[in-house]
């Protein structure tokens, strides 16, 4: 577990400044969920406390180390994408055992890793099986497992249900809630989906421009909007 601060990252794509200084403190096993219009910088900053962006100036800390210089692998991280390309060709079981592998676990530390995920995703009977025998929520399960068995001090998932359908992301909502209640990791989660963010989230951090409108608790935002661009963004039903 650990606590993630930024203090005014700024990224810029060649002269297009798409994070324009942004301070946030995330506490140790805090749920918090970045929401905002498409194209205002979600991604771009949950791909910069990951590593797979630079932050063009500013600082990215998580727990006690500044980690702008350390690769994605050494931030103790994990990340969930919308697409989340399985390996067609290796059961679930694979899927989640093969980073582990590639890190030199012994295969008794993998098969522990990989039977607590699936336990704790419920998917412990489809190990067995390939991808393409097993339905979307299912294999959104397996991704999200390829995460857990890394047992990172910080999850990042970037609209990790919007490929599922309705029903399907209504569950897999509150199978997410269960986890964090379960791990209690610190998760840093973006979602254009209202529901799914005051939901889920401890804190919600409302994005625009590249800039924070508004950081609080979905009551809080909802109650008490900072300004009419929140009003706005939280009240209307997308
Ligand atoms: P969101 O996830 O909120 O929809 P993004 O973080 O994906 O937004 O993108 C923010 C802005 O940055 C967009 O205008 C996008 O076109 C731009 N952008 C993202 N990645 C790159 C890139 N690699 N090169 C150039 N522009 C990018
Ligand atoms: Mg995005």
């Amino acid at each position: 577990m650990a606590n993630v601060r930024l203090v005014d990252v700024k990224k810029a794509f060649g002269a297009v400044e798409v994070l324009k200084g942004v301070d946030l403190e995330i506490a140790d096993g805090e749920f918090v969920v970045f929401v905002g219009p498409s194209g205002c910088g979600k991604s771009t900053l949950l791909r910069t406390i990951a590593g797979l962006e630079e932050a063009t100036t500013g600082q990215v800390s998580i727990g006690d180390r500044v980690v702008n210089d350390l690769s994605p692998s050494d931030r103790g991280i994990a990340m969930v994408f919308q697409s989340y390309a399985l390996y067609p060709h290796m059961t679930a079981y694979e899927n989640m055992a093969f980073g582990l592998k590639l890190a030199k676990t012994d295969r008794a530390e993998i098969d522990r890793r990989v039977r607590a995920a699936a336990e704790a995703l419920s998917i412990t009977d489809y190990l067995d099986r390939k991808p393409k025998a097993m339905s979307g929520g299912q294999r959104q399960r397996v991704a999200i497992g390829r995460a857990i068995v890394r047992e990172p001090d910080v999850f990042l998932f970037d609209e990790p249900l919007s490929n599922l359908d309705a029903a399907l992301r209504v569950r897999m909502r509150y199978e997410f809630a269960r986890l964090h209640a379960e791990l209690k990791t610190t998760m840093i989660y973006v979602t254009h989906d209202q529901v799914e963010a005051m939901t889920l989230a401890d804190r919600i951090v409302v994005l625009n421009g590249g800039r924070i409108e508004q950081v609080g608790a979905p009551m809080d935002l909802y109650q008490r909007p900072a300004n009419l661009f929140v009003a706005g963004f939280i009240g209307s039903p997308r």
